[in-house]
């Protein structure tokens, strides 16, 4: 079963406390195509601009992508620039270009409307709205979001959120949006706004899951060496939504939901052992699965006698 992408596809220059890369391949929807390409066919809607070298349309091409959904305008890709403080979890963004996403009107084509899966990787939420309104009776829906959009788009963000059946946003964001400290107070919060499941990505520590009177807490797979954590909840994103597609179904119950979510981190947790999206180059479905039954052993723990 497909599942349709839509977020920025960016040229990112990235610094952590030990080396600086520029230019690399980036954005919400690279990430989240390339990993959700593992479990399920992928098709891909967003921009880029006449700079965006030719080898990269090639990778994504290389991953079974569907490229019929992005749009080559006159103009340069966007950009974005970030800097890691010495933990490695925490970032400030040094720069942000919009440039040919600022005229951005995406068009689905018609081989795009019927899609079963879609996932709204992180842009503005008028954007992913634009999108949801062109995909006729989608089955399930996945939105990521950003502290920027909760601050300037927060109605349009309001309005989106019953139209998902997932939410997914991080540790902060989850406080931002509901002013509460508690995560777990969070979560059931933005279950409120109308998110049928919510994750709440943790880092390093995990995430939590939301559904109706249902909890799950999942881990982060333990890593000695992060060299550039860019693109891991989007890499999460990708995972759950091409992990859920792949299963096929009419409808998706909890006990899905989590599973995708751990197929989600695994992949996530791959990602950032190299810069941009160098490890999923090489990565392969059995490298995940062997990760998957790992982190499965590590996690579980046994009911008292
Ligand atoms: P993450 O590390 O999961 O937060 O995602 C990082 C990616 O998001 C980078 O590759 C950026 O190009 C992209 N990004 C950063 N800011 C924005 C934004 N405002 N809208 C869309 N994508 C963004």
């Amino acid at each position: 079963m497909p599942v349709l992408i839509v977020g920025s596809i960016a040229l990112d220059t990235v610094k952590t406390p030990v080396e600086e890369h520029a230019d690399l391949l980036g954005g919400s929807a690279s990430y989240a195509a390339v990993s959700a390409s593992f479990f399920s066919p992928v098709r891909l809607v967003g921009v880029v601009g006449t700079d965006f070298p030719q080898e990269h349309i090639e990778f994504l091409r290389s991953r079974g992508v569907d490229l019929d959904g992005l749009q080559v305008v006159d103009g340069r890709t966007f950009r974005w620039s970030g800097e890691y403080h010495w933990d490695l979890n925490t970032r400030t963004t040094r720069s942000v270009a919009l440039n040919v996403f600022e005229h951005f009107n995406p068009v689905l084509p018609t081989s795009y409307v019927q899609t079963p899966v879609v996932l709204l990787a992180n842009i503005a939420p008028a954007l992913q709205m634009r999108v949801l309104d062109q995909v006729e009776a989608p089955r399930f829906v996945i939105a990521d979001t950003m502290d920027l959009w909760i601050e300037t788009t927060n109605a349009d963000l309001r309005r989106l959120i019953p139209r998902t059946d997932l939410l997914i946003c991080n540790d902060g964001e989850a406080r931002q949006l509901t002013g509460e400290t508690s995560l777990i107070r969070a979560g059931h919060r933005i279950r409120e706004m109308g998110a049928k499941f919510v994750a709440v990505k943790k880092g390093e520590h995990g995430c939590l899951l939301f559904g109706e009177g249902q909890f799950f807490s999942c881990g982060a797979y333990p890593l000695e060496d992060i060299h550039d954590p860019t693109g891991a909840g989007d890499t999460f994103a990708g995972g759950v939504a091409g992990w859920l597609a792949g299963l096929g179904k009419e409808t998706f119950h909890f006990q899905d939901l989590r599973r995708a979510v751990v197929y989600g981190s695994v992949a996530a947790s791959f990602n950032v052992e190299a810069f941009s999206l160098d490890r999923l180059r090489s990565l392969t479905r059995e490298e995940i699965e062997e990760r998957y039954r790992t982190f499965r052993l590590m996690s579980q723990f046994e009911a008292m006698a």
